[in-house]
């Protein structure tokens, strides 16, 4: 019999993916979503089959639910964490729900007697704090987090992985955790309420973004994430194991390249100007969204999947086809007018 699987955050660009794709493999999955409200307007998006999803309330930052929605299950996989969109006031108000409620739903798991946790950690967790230059990164590597400018997600992301992987260590019993680490995760958005990741590409083709600054990203497929979500589910033996997610690096300037390529005429409001240094310096003294970038200027920040791919035979797409894809749904939804 397939085993029960907690996905939470069930809302989630990746969750859904994911939530999918183990449906489509015969396993039933248990979700969270924050308020039930938000259960039916799920399942309808998702359009799986309903008898294999249960929806359950729970919050990070409340010990509600979390039983309930573990109940039963043998595998976790924990996706749900604070990706805003913008920069918050406080970073607490990031840090504390991603770590805090890592540490509830590793608590219930734990009580439940889950044995596999996979936690959907970042490369916010490992290549960051380095400054210019070009860097190589592998799982080996974590974020600098005493370096001036990280922002409150990167910080959040950071903290929440070190505090799990503590926990385990301490007070963990018999539960393997291991954590996949993504980079910019991209690829078909199915609504409108997409994960912030997928900005980047909006405000590229809706010209809300002026000029380029000398920033980049890895990049990896949303549909590939999810896959690596469920081999590492399946996999027997990960604890303490992390993976890096992540295709090549890439410049903004490139990204936009790739969109003209792609899309044509479509592209037409897609910059071709690069933004000076100074000139992305000066934004920051007004826009917490630039200011949260200056610490990326001039940085190469190439993360290593290879240990994914010796692993668990993992490796993801081009990243052209992950822009272009995200670009095109964005268009076909209506949420971009070209
Ligand atoms: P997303 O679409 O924004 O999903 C985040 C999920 O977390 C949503 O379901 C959200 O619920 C839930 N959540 C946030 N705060 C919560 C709270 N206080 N209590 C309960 N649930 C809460 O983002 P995503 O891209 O799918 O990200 C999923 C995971 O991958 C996150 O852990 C993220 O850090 C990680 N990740 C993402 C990327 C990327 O580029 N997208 C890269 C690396 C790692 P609501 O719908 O109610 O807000």
């Amino acid at each position: 019999m397939t085993p029960s699987v907690l996905v939470t955050g069930g809302s989630g660009y990746i969750a859904g993916y994911l939530i999918r794709l183990l449906v489509e493999q015969g396993f039933t999955v248990h979700t969270t979503v924050r308020s039930l409200a938000k259960e039916a307007p799920l399942r309808k998006l998702l359009a799986v089959d309903d008898t294999r999803l249960h929806v359950f309330a729970a919050d990070l930052r409340a010990d509600a639910g979390w039983a309930q929605a573990v109940a039963g299950c043998r595998w976790v996989a924990h996706l749900a964490s604070p990706l805003p969109a913008g920069v918050p006031k406080h970073a607490d108000d990031l840090i504390v729900p991603a770590r805090d409620g890592a540490l509830r739903v590793l608590t219930a798991a734990r009580v439940a007697g889950v044995q596999r946790f996979v936690m959907t950690s970042s490369v916010a967790a490992i290549a960051y704090g380095r400054g210019r230059g070009v860097h190589h990164f592998t799982e080996a590597d974590w974020t600098d987090l005493t370096q001036p400018g990280i922002s409150p997600y990167i910080q959040s992301k950071t903290i929440a992985e070190r505090a799990a992987r503590d926990w385990v260590a301490r007070e963990g019993g018999g539960l393997g955790l291991c954590t996949i680490n993504p980079s910019v995760v991209l690829g078909p958005v199915w609504s409108g309420d997409y994960s912030a990741s997928v900005l980047i590409v909006k405000k590229l083709l809706d010209g809300s973004l002026r000029a380029l600054p000398d920033i980049g990203f890895g990049i990896v497929d949303v549909r590939d994430v999810a896959e690596l979500h469920l081999r590492a589910l399946r996999h027997p033996g990960l604890a303490g194991e992390r993976f890096i997610a992540s295709g090549r690096f890439m410049k903004l300037r490139e990204m936009a390249d790739v969109l003209h390529g792609a899309l044509g005429q479509q592209a037409h409001r897609v910059p071709r100007r690069t933004a000076p240094d100074w000139a992305v310096r000066l934004a920051a003294r007004f826009s917490p969204v630039a200011r949260a970038v200056l610490g990326e200027l001039g940085s190469v920040r190439h993360q290593d999947a290879s240990h994914a791919l010796q692993v668990l035979g993992w490796a993801t797409r081009p990243v052209e086809q992950s822009i272009a894809d995200a670009a095109r749904s964005l268009i076909e939804r209506g949420i971009v007018r070209v």
